[in-house]
């Protein structure tokens, strides 16, 4: 069973209600006490983030290698993330042009504790997804809007976002993968530097850095809605047809 925060059910109310408005649904009925507990859940601490630079440093725009890349983030403290975390998780994989490069939004519990990307269920989950394309792991490179994980699972806030970004964009420089893959709203959020509406979004082609972007839901999100597992491949489709490429017969 995959883990449930508040922030997990808001994203997915969020989600619910989109894709309701998507259907030409333009009124729903809301219990009062349902509304009520609502508003009860307790916000991203903002606060923290106003407070978010810690002890700001410029990220030098000319990190000529990936390992240069890995050591500045491992001594970064741009924002209050570095204050809770155990390991900085830059990403891992194909590092030369590689076909995929897999972006999710941050580090979770996980991946905190062995400094790597998407290695716990939602990492398992995408670990298939990328073997259904036809891929082993190590042949994609995978990594996250931000590099330290967010407090209680939360979502990483834009201004964390924001600060972390320059680190993106120097691995993408170096990497040049031929096309990305956006693991749902929030990296997508922080990828085109506005909100977006995932439901609406994905499976349509973006760009980040001169590069196409595909977005998709959150493998998390699958483990909560797994009905949502056909989209997501009908969007890893379009990646393949756009690389020449066709899936393996599934097992
Ligand atoms: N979720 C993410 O967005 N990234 C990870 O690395 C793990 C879970």
């Amino acid at each position: 069973m995959a883990e449930t925060t508040f922030y997990n059910l808001i994203e997915d109310l969020e989600r619910y209600l989109e894709s309701q408005r998507d259907e030409g649904v333009e009124r729903l009925e809301v219990d009062r006490t349902v509304l009520a507990e609502l508003t009860k859940v307790p916000a991203p601490e903002t606060e923290d983030a106003q407070a978010v630079v810690v002890d700001a440093a410029p990220i030098p725009t000319d990190l000529a290698s990936l390992e240069a890349i890995a050591a500045h983030i491992a001594g970064c403290t741009n924002c209050a993330l570095c204050q809770g975390r155990t390991h900085t998780v830059p990403g891992e994989g194909n590092d030369e042009s590689p076909e995929i490069m897999f972006i999710g939004e941050g580090p979770g519990a996980d991946e905190d504790a062995q400094g790597r990307p998407f290695v716990g269920k939602a990492g398992q989950l995408l670990t298939k997804m990328i073997e259904a394309m036809g891929y082993q792991r190590d042949e994609v490179f995978i990594t996250n809007v931000v590099k330290c994980r967010p407090p209680d699972n939360r979502k990483p806030l834009p201004e964390e976002m924001e600060i972390c970004l320059p680190y993106l964009r120097a691995q993408i420089k170096q990497i040049k993968p031929r096309i990305m893959v956006g693991l749902g709203a929030t990296a997508m959020e922080g990828l085109l530097g506005r909100k977006v509406s995932i439901t609406r979004l994905r499976g349509t082609w973006q760009e980040c850095e001169g590069i196409k972007l595909m977005p998709t839901f959150h493998p998390s999100y699958l483990l909560r809605d797994p009905t949502k597992k056909k989209d997501v491949w009908q969007d890893l489709q379009l990646v393949l047809r756009e690389l020449g490429r066709e899936a393996p017969p599934q097992k």
